[in-house]
């Protein structure tokens, strides 16, 4: 048989069928279309890893591309609202903060809104950051509605909280609708070309064979094709970010559902706590040095204010990414191509940027080595980014009630997380790198709300008058307060989308 090196790639296997496998088949086969022939192996009999509930505004994207009905989504996938993230006891015990989807104030020339703020609180203001920002308003007055707003100041940017099996069973009906085969089975051998060592074909426990020209590796943490069978390398950063372990429970939902994540931290780790139409997703990510997993099962357990539905699920993982992500004919998607801990739900976004990247780098005429080697070059500086934006969550903490927190206080930064807090701290500058996916509000919120009050501004602040600073700042205020009291509520958004179904 043929080496596919320097021939068209047209048949593409997708091997595992969770989150990774069924976005890659939909997505793939949405914007590649008769390019591509797709088959999807999946074993019932592993299954998957089973959460990832909650996720970042980027996903609406996928869903516009993908064609999807937003009512049909909420209601198939028991989907809610998220506005924000409310961190709880991460910079002292008892403090708390939003990294919210929208942003403090609005946009200015030249310098950003938080450098008035930061003077006029310098002159005694007493309005906190998050008072400028709508997300957070709706977010703390559980409310919602799409706003279809012409001016910026009254966006309201949101994400969803869903069922992670009830979405990768809507994105399967979605791609078979399409014409993605699926293959029930386990893969028992991985067969390779002798000369080049490019994946030839997977062949399963029932006998069959599948072959292929292009694999996408979604078979979770241990990556059969990209590591077990290529040895592509893994870089661990536990040393930076040391929780290896997460135990997960369902709960009972809540009365009213609250339309944003919460993330609680405790002495070795936080806890998540994600509302579904149905049930309450929750989970604790600790580090196994510091606390057992009985330890941590049981602060789980009496961190939950509603009724456990069935039993915890321990799940142990190496935080870090694969060193090559691309690596001959296989590219690693979802967990198989590294994992950073879901502190900003970043994992389903991850599998999204992946592959719009390989969409954009697909190799149609064979395997060119720019194709990888930029593939891997862009993944990189990814990954790299969201870890250090979970490390500073980390790393700028005020808890010296644990012995955790006080060495997360203590470990050495990246050179590149270290200038952003520094310059931060000294001048009040966010300096958004490399299309870095957090935006110079993401990292204000986190910063500020970890306890970094910068000592400077920009100077342009200056050359507003105090009068009309302040004049500013308060009709701001009423123009962020003012859309809330006319929006229904969370559930009655959530409700009267369902029922279109
Ligand atoms: P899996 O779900 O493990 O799927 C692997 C697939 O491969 C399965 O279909 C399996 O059957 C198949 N497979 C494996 N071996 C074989 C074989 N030999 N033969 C045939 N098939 C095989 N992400 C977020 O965005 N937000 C979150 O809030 C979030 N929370 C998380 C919390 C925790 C504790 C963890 C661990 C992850 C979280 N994630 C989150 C990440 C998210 O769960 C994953 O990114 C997502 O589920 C994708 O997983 P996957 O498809 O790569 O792997």
């Amino acid at each position: 048989m043929q080496d596919p090196h320097n021939k068209p790639i047209k048949r593409v296997v997708i091997a595992g069928g969770g989150t990774a496998g069924w976005l890659a088949a939909s997505l793939m086969k949405k914007v590649l279309g008769k390019a591509v022939d797709i088959t999807l192996v999946e074993s019932e009999a592993i299954g998957t890893v089973g959460v990832g509930e909650a996720t970042i505004p980027p996903i609406r994207l996928v869903n516009q591309v993908l064609g999807i009905d937003e009512a049909q989504f909420l209601h198939d996938t028991k989907a809610t609202i998220k506005l924000a993230i409310r961190f709880e006891n991460w910079k002292t015990k008892g403090e708390s903060y939003y990294h919210t989807f929208g942003a403090p104030g609005k946009s200015m020339a030249f310098c950003h809104f938080h450098h008035y703020w930061v003077k006029a609180r310098q002159q005694g203001l007493k309005d906190d950051l998050w008072d400028f920002d709508l997300n957070y308003h709706a977010a703390e007055a559980g409310r919602f509605a799409q706003i279809n707003a012409k001016d910026p100041v009254v966006e309201l940017p949101f994400a969803y909280h869903f069922d992670a099996s009830l979405y990768a069973q809507y994105l399967r009906k979605l791609s078979e609708n399409m014409g993605v085969v699926r293959k029930e089975g386990k893969i028992s051998r991985v067969q390779r070309f002798t000369d080049s060592g490019f994946i030839q074909a997977l062949h399963l426990e029932s006998g069959d064979v599948v072959e292929g020209d292009l694999f996408v590796d979604c078979t979770g943490f241990k990556g059969l094709l990209i590591e077990e069978a290529l040895g592509a390398g893994y870089d661990d950063w536990s040393h930076l970010l040391p929780c290896d372990s997460a135990i997960a429970v369902p709960s009972e939902r809540h009365e009213k559902t609250a339309p944003y994540t919460r993330s609680i931290a405790h002495d070795a780790g936080w806890q998540w706590r994600i509302p579904l139409q149905h049930r309450n997703g929750n989970g604790h990510v600790y580090s196994s040095r510091y606390i057992s997993d009985d330890q941590a099962c049981d602060t789980l357990l009496s961190n939950l204010d509603t009724k456990p539905l069935g039993d915890p699920k321990l799940i142990k993982f190496t935080t870090g990414r694969r060193r090559k992500q691309w690596y001959k004919n296989v590219v690693a998607v979802g967990l198989s191509s590294g994992f950073l801990e879901p502190l900003e739900s970043t994992s389903i976004h991850l599998i999204q940027s992946a592959i719009v990247r390989l969409i954009q780098l697909f190799p149609h005429n064979g395997f060119a080595p720019s194709l990888e080697t930029e593939y891997n070059k862009q993944s990189e500086l990814e990954f790299e980014q969201i870890r250090d934006f979970l490390v500073l969550h980390y790393t700028v903490n005020e808890r010296t009630d644990s012995a955790f927190f006080n060495d997360m206080r203590n470990i050495t930064l990246p050179d590149s997380l270290a200038h952003k807090i520094a310059l931060f701290k000294e001048s009040g500058n966010l300096l958004r790198e490399q299309n870095d996916l957090f935006l110079e509000s993401s990292w204000l919120q986190v910063l500020y709300g970890q306890g970094i009050t910068p000592k400077d501004y920009h100077g342009l602040v200056n050359s507003v008058p105090e009068v009309q600073l302040n004049q500013m700042l308060t009709r701001l205020l009423e123009i962020k307060k003012e859309p809330i009291a006319k929006l229904p509520t969370h559930d009655e958004y959530i409700n009267g989308m369902v029922a279109k179904y």
